[in-house]
């Protein structure tokens, strides 16, 4: 890391205080991921690109600039990533997952506001986030209302493109959504200096959508009995596929994914194989936050399949080639607008996917995870319990370790009871 350094200062952080940051996140990984048994060996890519999480990626996304490329930050899975290469830039996803200068962040912020917001302003403010710091644009979206005032106050620190996210799915949505992708655009041919041409969106859509395939070959193969990769392990490749560049990401997604077929075929699980199948759903989980599913995981069931941002919400829909520019910009615009995120209204897509999810993957029971105030996930919580037939848990957390206790009594009264025998 010492060689970064130099890096690192010219990007403007505080390198005493990224010091400090640096000098725990091992810790935490060794004790969450790599103490696992059992695990596959394609992991071992996944393992070296978060031992140089602000270091290799971080020395890329600096030659690309010092070329004259740009780099854009993103903080949610509504921005079109398609665009943003096509236009010859680098996307970074900027969630933050742990607690870093909160007390700074309250300052702007009010104390009961989700744990992803403001950590991710704690990071700017502290200045240990070389992401943000090598961005020369970030991108914002008006999805819940703490974000849209967030991205007020970031834009009187960086840059912010704010994308209008309407909230329903009418034909007047669509194209208000539609002209908003087109506003992007211009936006990006104004910030990289290179006009968006068809063959760019084209070739773009070809390596996002190979990058979704590969992370949904990876679910697919989550529906194995016993199971051949762990919930925490399969969480950190989605974290990852929202900054490592994707082509090399979908080779190594793949790679790990044919060292998952022949553990299936020869019916090679993870450690303590046979376990109770956990869904997990609702908020992300920004790197480095495993807590829930190092709980449900280290209490003796396995994280079967994720309903999240950082899960297979991410991956699920592709775009579709359709012809020309204009079409092309279409259907990004459809393909972004499928997403179900619970700030939308009626949200009977996400319920309905929860349902198929307990079906494909031969759930056991519904961990459902929203981050504390964070009102659109916490009140479908609600619903979801009513409408499915598994036992279902709902937690409100944040990013602390105070609550890993009662959360871990809670899981394993769970884990417990889908567990008697009595239960058939
Ligand atoms: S949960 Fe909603 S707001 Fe958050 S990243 Fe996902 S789509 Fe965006
Ligand atoms: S977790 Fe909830 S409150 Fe937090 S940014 Fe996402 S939608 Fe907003």
């Amino acid at each position: 890391m010492e060689d970064y350094r130099q890096m690192w200062s010219e990007l403007g952080l505080d390198l005493e205080a990224h010091d400090g940051l640096l000098a725990v996140l091992p810790g935490i990984y060794e004790d969450t991921i790599l103490s696992q048994e059992g695990r596959p060996e394609g992991m071992s890519y996944f393992d070296f690109v978060f031992s140089e999480i602000h270091g290799l990626r971080i020395k890329e996304l600096y030659d690309h600039r010092k070329a004259g490329g740009k780099v854009v930050g993103t903080f949610c899975t509504y921005v079109p990533e398609e665009l943003i290469i096509a236009a010859g830039g680098i996307y970074v996803g900027l969630c933050a997952g742990a607690c870093v200068a909160d007390e700074e962040a309250e300052k702007y912020l009010p104390r009961n506001l989700c744990a992803l917001i403001k950590s991710s302003l704690g990071f700017k403010l502290a200045r240990v986030c070389p992401y943000i710091e090598s961005c020369d644009l970030l991108v914002g979206e008006t999805t819940c209302d703490g974000k849209k005032k967030y991205f007020e106050i970031l834009n009187e620190l960086q840059p912010v493109h704010v994308m209008e996210l309407p909230q329903r799915k009418e034909d007047s949505d669509r194209r208000l959504w539609r002209e908003e992708v087109g506003s992007f655009v211009s936006r990006l041919e104004e910030l990289t200096g290179n006009k968006i041409i068809e063959e760019a969106v084209r070739g773009a859509v070809r390596i996002v959508n190979d990058k979704r395939r590969a992370l949904l070959r990876l679910a697919e193969l989550r529906k194995s009995d016993p199971p051949v990769i762990s919930g925490r392990d399969a969480l950190l490749i989605n974290q990852i596929a929202f900054y490592d560049d994707p082509e090399r990401l979908t080779g190594k997604v793949n790679e790990l994914c044919d060292e998952l077929d022949e553990r299936k075929a020869s019916g090679t699980g993870i450690a303590g194989a046979v376990r109770p199948r956990i869904l997990l759903s609702g908020c992300p989980m920004a790197i480095p936050n495993w807590k829930v599913p190092a709980i449900i995981e280290t209490s003796g069931a396995v994280v079967a399949m994720d309903e999240m941002c950082t899960g297979i919400r991410y991956s699920r829909h592709l775009v579709e080639d359709a012809g020309d520019m204009d079409g092309m910009l279409d259907a990004i615009a459809d393909r972004y607008l499928k997403i179900d995120c619970a700030v939308f209204t009626p949200n009977q897509e996400r319920l309905e996917h929860i349902k198929e999810l307990v079906n494909d993957y031969n759930i056991d029971a519904v961990v459902h995870h929203s981050l504390q105030f964070c009102d659109p996930y916490t009140i479908e919580a609600f619903r979801i319990e009513k409408e499915i037939d598994v036992p279902f848990l709902s937690i409100e957390t944040d990013y602390s370790q105070e609550d890993v206790g009662q959360l871990s009594t809670r899981i394993e009264a769970l884990i417990e009871m889908i567990s008697s025998p009595d239960r058939a």
